[in-house]
């Protein structure tokens, strides 16, 4: 019975997809050798490949993306995010692993951020980077620039959600910080985690990194920022996650950059073909119908959604309207409407923008 099979073969994705995701949840719970056996970021089973075994790499609402100005949209509304339980106790130890595809240090769930529209909670930092030749490694880019690194601190919605697990398929499941970072002098913050590569250089290794104000590795500035809907990085790339990504870079030394670059491997201590842990980054993604709001001004910000409000070019106000379905698209997670195209490319909701004054500045009424 064909469709029984069909069914077959996406309920083994879907349980992959689960293994998978204790990448950025409870991994001390599960074995490493069984998760993520596919998640690479180059050659066969790179990242284009991703969306076969996982729809969502191919959905929308996905990220990173570039931050450029004509996806830009000023939002005076954005506050300075308040960090609770950030500063923790040397006599606390958090986990550090080696996961095969990054390096990550498990967060209390005392550590949360306050402000956002629900209580996010705290459960695991973790790195991207590229190589010793190319230090370009940053997911996010602005106006196509790459940065050395890029931190994730990834908080989940304990407002709502049970656990990491609940939320991972959730719109609002997650918050995650991204800090740029870029080399400059010796960050002796960052040098807390960095020091310990030495005992977790293969895959599947755990040390223990006594805690520490966390928020030492964020920019000074919490209240300059950008803010928008996207995904998970890595598989199964749930469009899960409200971004935080701030505006300023954090500076680690050119030697510090050099041990990120150089000290991991993504396999086994025996295995018998090493393979250096570098450029686990996923390449920028599509971005439309989207904007990405901003705390700060910079010059002027056209709205992206200025092509959805044609004929009210003439006018000085105004409503029209444009088309979302992110909504859609997580009826796709139901496996019984898996066996059909997983995203319907409809537009089933309409959201309202008001047109200012300024024919360049929209802004959002639902
Ligand atoms: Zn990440």
């Amino acid at each position: 019975m064909p469709l029984l099979v069909q069914d077959r073969v996406w309920l083994a994705l879907l349980i992959a997809s689960l293994h998978c995701y204790y990448y950025v949840g409870k991994a001390s719970t599960w074995a490493p050798i069984t998760m993520c056996p596919l998640l690479t970021f180059s050659g066969p089973d790179g990242e284009t490949t991703w969306p076969q075994k996982y729809p969502f790499c191919g959905g929308g609402f996905q990220s990173p993306i570039d931050l450029h100005n004509n996806i830009l949209q000023y939002d005076s509304t954005l506050l300075p995010l308040e960090l609770v339980g950030y500063n923790m106790s040397t006599t606390d130890q958090l986990p550090l692993t080696n996961n095969g595809h990054s390096v990550r240090v498990g967060l209390p769930p005392t550590m949360y951020i306050r402000n956002l529209p629900f209580q996010y909670t705290a459960t695991q930092l973790h790195l991207h980077w590229g190589n010793r030749k190319k230090p370009e490694g940053s997911e996010h880019t602005i106006h196509g620039k790459h940065f050395a690194a890029e931190l994730h601190i990834v908080h989940y919605n304990a407002e709502k959600y049970r656990d990491v697990t609940a939320a991972m398929d959730k719109s609002d499941g997650f918050a995650v910080l991204a800090i740029f970072i870029e080399i400059g002098p010796f960050n002796p913050s960052y040098e807390k985690i960095f020091s310990h590569f030495q005992n977790v250089k293969y895959k599947g290794q755990k040390a223990q990194v006594p805690g520490f104000n966390i928020q030492e590795l964020l920019p000074k500035k919490l209240n300059e920022y950008y803010r928008y809907e996207g995904s998970l990085t890595t598989p199964p790339c749930y469009p899960s996650v409200l971004w935080t990504v701030f505006r300023h870079p954090v500076y680690i030394s050119e030697e510090q950059l050099l041990a990120l670059e150089t000290a991991l491997y993504c396999t086994r201590l025996d295995d018998p073909k090493p393979l250096e842990m570098v450029n686990n980054f996923r390449h920028v993604q599509e971005f439309e119908e989207r904007l990405v709001y901003v705390s700060f001004h910079e010059g002027n910000v056209p709205c992206k959604h200025l092509k959805f409000c044609k004929s009210l070019k003439a006018k000085t106000s105004g409503v029209c309207f444009f088309p979302v379905f992110k909504d859609k698209m997580f009826q796709a997670l139901n496996p019984s409407l898996w066996k059909y195209k997983p995203f319907p490319a409809i537009h089933t909701k309409k959201f309202k923008i008001k047109i200012s004054s300024d024919i360049l500045d929209c802004k959002e009424l639902i």
